[in-house]
């Protein structure tokens, strides 16, 4: 906490360098503890932040989704900033207001363009199927269980499980994190199955 801020000192009667004590912040109010560093009164700053919707396109993969979010108006946002969207963590990689930009206040911005670094795990699965062997590329949350109890499907494919090979081994159950590759086989199609259609990815 050594940032160093311009504020204004009631003792001082002026502008004068602060440091930041203490933020705590919500998403529409920031309180600062401030230390004047000129005569070293320690004071409290409230603001109700301003927010604005701003246009936030995320690339996940090649994907991309557009999204609108709400960001406190005097904030300064800049390329490379890391900013949570929706419980979703972003790095931002480029800036629009007027033009394209390197940082800007958020009262400027007019899209945001970031890529998601919650990154989820791209599980590659073998699927024998009599004489054929498919290779499916699916992408999950790291901690994603995949076991071999469970019915699979991706699209009109449905499999079990047979193994699960890890870096320590061959494995019934493991999340996807440490998974190196699946191997299963095709099973009929049952009622209850866990759906991974959606979850396919190319490469
Ligand atoms: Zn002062």
């Amino acid at each position: 906490m050594n940032e160093e801020l311009l504020l204004e000192c009631p003792i001082c009667d002026d502008i004068t360098p602060h440091e930041m004590i203490k933020k705590q912040e919500s998403k529409k109010h920031l309180k600062l503890t401030v230390k004047c560093l000129n005569c070293g009164y320690i004071h409290d700053i409230e603001k109700t932040l301003k927010l604005k919707d701003v246009k936030i396109i995320i690339s996940r993969y090649g994907e991309s989704e557009k999204k609108v979010s709400q960001l406190p108006t005097d904030e300064l946002l800049k390329v490379g900033d890391k900013i949570n969207i929706d419980g979703e963590d972003v790095e931002i990689t480029s800036i629009e207001t007027t033009k394209r930009v390197m940082s800007s206040k958020v009262e400027d911005i007019k899209t945001i363009w970031a890529k998601s670094i919650s990154i989820p795990k791209k599980v590659g699965i073998s699927i024998n199927d009599r004489n054929t062997t498919y290779s499916v590329n699916v992408l999950v949350p790291q901690d994603y269980v995949f076991d071999s109890e469970t019915t699979y499907r991706v699209g009109r494919l449905f499999f079990k499980i047979k193994m699960i090979k890890t870096e320590k081994g061959k494995f019934k159950r493991e999340i996807a994190r440490k998974i190196k590759r699946i191997y299963a086989v095709s099973s009929k199609p049952v009622r209850n199955y866990e759906d991974l259609t959606d979850n396919i990815v190319m490469g």
